[in-house]
């Protein structure tokens, strides 16, 4: 006898509310998507048509030729450092590094120098990437921590904002932590009791009542990690997300086959995530920065030559779709707007290209 979806995570999540009380926002993000046997990443393949959401680099191979032209333009402009980290964290399909990797093969020493570590915590994704980039010597960690100590070029796209999140809210005169908590057996949304001021995040300081604020506390050693390797070491950073400069309000949110969903409806059957909050993350880093809306920072990076040029060879369907991707990537209304890409470069070093 097979389960009703999700609720073999609802149940264990319920029990564990009803034994010690209700959980913060991640700690239910983080079983949701990552508990061993029933997580969301854990037990599944979640991007593209047959999936609940698609990313860029599954849109289009241009996404991954961009940023890996522009990664290798960065690493040439520092002076082609002989041994160097080529990192991805949460690399999905794999598909991203791989089109990295396409692209950058004629860049001369480019592939030599580069270690490929991929931070991964899913199993059955980890099989899909080693699948996916078996022509290339590959390494998988868990955590940031294991980086080697030398320049780093890293990616990320759609990772930050699957890392858990929590939300408080001022009610005029105290902070309550949102809660995941039960009421007649069925999960449910609640507040803490008052709570000191939790963070010094600027977001914190002037608070309107009623509306929640969003932090992300495993982000900060990612990015303090990053921040550290590059400024020390070289190397740059390109973090591709939806998001804004400062977080606005409650952005939680459950995506399944490709619509909104109820987040507490069918643990683990949902992908759960959160817009990712980049001037937190350039503040941990606390390196050089620059922030760019995704379509024109692919424009600058030369993605409308690069779609006449494939079109070339294209007919029929082949052609519309293409065109189409182009578009959903770079059009304001698609996913040109909403996705931002930080880069993060070291001090002294002029800004990486595609950045205005
Ligand atoms: N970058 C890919 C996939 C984005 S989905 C793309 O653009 O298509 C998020 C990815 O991050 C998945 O690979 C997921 O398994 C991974 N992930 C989520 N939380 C993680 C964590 N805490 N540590 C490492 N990887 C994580």
């Amino acid at each position: 006898m097979t389960e009703p979806a999700g609720t073999a995570l609802g149940r264990i999540i319920a029990a564990r509310i009803a034994a010690t009380g209700p959980v913060t926002l991640a700690e239910y993000m983080a079983e949701c998507l990552l508990h061993p046997e029933h997580g969301y990443y854990t037990t599944r393949t979640p991007f593209g048509a047959a999936g609940d959401f698609t990313t860029a680099p599954e849109i289009s191979q241009m996404f991954g030729e961009l940023l890996g032209l522009c990664l290798a333009q960065i690493w040439l402009d520092q002076g082609a450092p002989g041994t160097f980290t080529l990192a991805e964290l949460g690399p999905g399909r794999g598909t991203l590094m791989a089109d990295v990797l396409r692209a950058t093969r004629a860049v001369p020493g480019f592939h030599t120098g580069a270690q490929v570590l991929l931070v991964e915590a899913s199993p059955a994704l980890r099989r899909e990437q080693r699948a996916r980039l078996a022509p290339y010597q590959i390494s998988h960690t868990d955590s940031i921590d294991a980086l080697p100590d030398q320049p780093l070029f890293l990616l990320a796209n759609e990772f930050f904002d699957a890392l858990p999140i929590r939300q408080f809210q001022f009610d005029g005169t105290h902070w309550r932590e949102r809660l995941v908590g039960l009421q007649d057996g069925q999960l449910s949304f609640g507040l803490s009791d008052p709570l000191p001021l939790p963070f010094t995040a600027p977001a914190f300081q002037n608070p309107i009542p009623g509306r929640v604020v969003e932090v992300c506390p495993a982000a900060q050693p990612i990015a303090q990690t990053i921040g550290q390797r590059i400024a020390t070491q070289g190397g740059a950073a390109l973090i591709v997300d939806y998001g804004g400069w400062r977080s606005a309000g409650d952005t939680f949110q459950a995506m399944r086959a490709h619509g909104f969903a109820d987040p507490l409806a069918e643990p683990g059957q949902a992908d759960l995530t959160a817009h990712v909050d980049f001037e937190a993350l350039a503040a941990h880093a606390a390196l050089p920065h620059a922030l760019s809306e995704q379509g024109p920072f692919l424009s600058r990076l030369g993605i409308d030559a690069r779609a006449a040029r494939l079109a070339r060879s294209l007919t029929g369907e082949g052609l519309q779709s293409h065109v189409a991707a182009h578009r959903r990537l770079t059009h304001p209304q698609e996913m040109g707007s909403v996705f931002k890409v930080l880069g993060l470069y070291p001090p002294g070093s002029p800004p990486p290209p595609g950045f205005a």
